[in-house]
């Protein structure tokens, strides 16, 4: 029985991350100044702290400007809109992004939507979802952007190919589809209330899973020699009864491995693409702002 391939989403990440670092001195060159991403963190949550902390390191190591901007859980919504409003009008920020989630007492969507769509590098803003939407010029979520990197990379031309997509998020699952559906394939969107999801599943060249159920995508259910991107990131007791856990995707990886072409593992796969789409997006927004064509 042949084994599918495990794609290197680690390796990838890198080496975009790279490319990101010899075009910012080049855009430094001709704007006079470096690009720069604000990253807007309320409260005090381990996990989002872990992940601005890391964006701040990587936008420094790829030649940018961090700016952190921490907040108190207890932050008034007409504050951090003033914050944002502040972040919109500094001229040193071609990035902004707010470490969602955000307390309940805040309004998410009037937030995002409050952020300059030409700063707006997690695409969540209407504006960039309806850009994207009718095939114009976007700023595009890191997420399924970096999907559809890792799947270019290994099929090459994606025109015509079954794809399907778990999940109907607004920031993973809807512009998972429509880059999909840009790149001309055939896309279905499963969810929830999808009847045999099995088969939907079996019928596709890709499965893209991002709907945050451990190992719910059978090895079985997937067509021999699929791509399958495995967004999922789900936190399970470890086997052993050490108390301990581990991370795990959608898809049950090793029975899938007889199955598949190639599939991205958890972790290291699609997670280390969404931080290097962000810097990517970050320098496509100020050569924007600056009048600049966009990099390569
Ligand atoms: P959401 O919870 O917003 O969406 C989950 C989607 O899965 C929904 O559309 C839901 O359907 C669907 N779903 C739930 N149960 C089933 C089921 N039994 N069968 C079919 N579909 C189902 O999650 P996100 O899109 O935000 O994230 C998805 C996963 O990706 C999570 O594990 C998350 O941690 C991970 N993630 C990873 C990132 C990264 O790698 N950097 C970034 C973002 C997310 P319905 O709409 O009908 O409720």
């Amino acid at each position: 029985m042949s084994i599918g391939k495990i794609i290197d989403g680690k390796a990838f990440a890198a080496s975009l991350r790279e490319r990101i670092a010899q075009a910012v001195p080049v855009f430094v060159e001709q704007a006079g100044r470096k690009p720069g991403l604000a990253v807007v963190l309320v409260g005090e949550d381990p996990a989002s702290s872990v992940y601005v902390r890391s964006k701040g390191k990587m936008t420094v190591a790829v030649g940018m400007d961090s700016f952190e901007f921490k907040r108190p859980a207890t932050i008034g919504q007409d504050d951090l809109l003033d914050l944002i409003e502040e972040l919109n009008q500094d001229e040193r920020v071609d990035g902004i992004l707010v470490q969602l989630p955000l307390p309940n007492h805040i309004d998410e969507a009037a937030v995002i939507a409050a952020i300059d769509p030409a700063k707006d590098v997690d695409g969540f803003h209407v504006v960039n979802a309806g850009r994207l939407a009718t095939g114009q010029e976007a700023l595009v979520p890191c997420t399924p952007m970096g999907c559809i990197m890792l799947l270019k990379d290994e099929l090459g031309d994606l025109s015509g190919k079954e794809a399907v997509v778990i999940g109907r998020s607004n920031i993973v699952g809807k512009p998972m589809a429509q880059l999909l559906l840009a790149e001309n394939a055939t896309v279905t969107i499963a969810h929830s209330r999808t009847h045999d999801l099995a088969s939907v599943v079996h019928r596709a060249d890709i499965v893209v899973a991002a709907v945050g159920r451990p190992e719910m995508i059978k090895g079985e259910w997937i067509k021999p020699g699929a791509t399958v991107i495995d967004v999922g990131i789900n936190r399970v007791p470890d086997d052993e009864d050490t108390g301990k856990s581990r991370i795990v995707g959608d898809v049950a990886t090793a029975e899938a491995l007889a199955h598949v072409g190639a599939i991205t593992p958890v972790p290291g796969g699609v997670g280390p693409m969404t931080i290097a789409v962000l810097l990517r997006n970050t320098l496509v927004a100020a050569h924007a702002r600056a009048g600049l064509a966009k990099p390569d």
